[in-house]
């Protein structure tokens, strides 16, 4: 078994979406080794080597397996976030029991989709990042051929829970990111 136990240890307002809930938990185990099998059978994984992160996306929730913890975005309550965690250590540890039998996958996958950019981004059009639109500047971005503090109007009050969700995102994904707006 390589993840033992895992205890709520922390309960925030979710950065996406203010009526739901945002929880870490810690592990009892280093887990990373598991990553590149569960990469390999999962769909829509976003796997960051360098943060030694695995970011998982179901039903519109986003969870993030790090070494030593776990991030769950966008949960309604304690009770959800134990049955996802519950989830969580059964798939590592029936991933890692069978690993002999799964190819690993070591690429980043699941690369940012311009349209999964697009919906966080401000969607006003304003031309102020010096593209036409904000679906051009999506495109850009996840073709890194722009940085997303090109977006002034995202990195205002206003779009804070956009951009929270959006620079997760980004730097699971590996990409570029204002470390002081990061919240982990
Ligand atoms: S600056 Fe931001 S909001 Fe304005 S067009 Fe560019 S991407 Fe859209």
């Amino acid at each position: 078994m390589l993840l033992n136990s895992y205890k709520i240890a922390r309960v925030l307002p979710c950065l996406a979406d203010p009526e739901k809930i945002r929880v870490i938990a810690e592990i009892s185990d280093e887990i990373h080794e598991v990553f590149p099998y569960l990469n390999a059978i999962l769909k829509g994984c976003i796997f960051n080597h360098p943060a030694l992160t695995l970011t998982i996306k179901k039903d519109g929730k986003l969870f993030t397996l790090h070494a030593h913890h776990i991030t769950l975005a966008k949960i309604e309550d304690e009770k959800e976030a134990e049955e996802i965690l519950r989830w969580l250590k059964d798939l590592i540890n029936e991933t890692y029991e069978k690993r002999d039998q799964v190819e690993p996958n070591y690429s980043m996958a699941a690369e940012l989709k311009a349209l999964d950019i697009f919906k966080l981004l401000p969607g006003t059009n304003c031309k102020r990042c010096g593209e036409p639109s904000c679906l051009a500047f999506a495109v850009k971005l996840v073709g890194r051929d722009i940085e997303i503090t090109k977006c002034d109007p995202l990195f205002s009050e206003k779009y804070q829970e956009k951009r929270n969700v959006l620079l997760e995102l980004l730097h699971a994904a590996g990409f570029e990111v204002p470390s002081e707006f990061l919240n982990h």
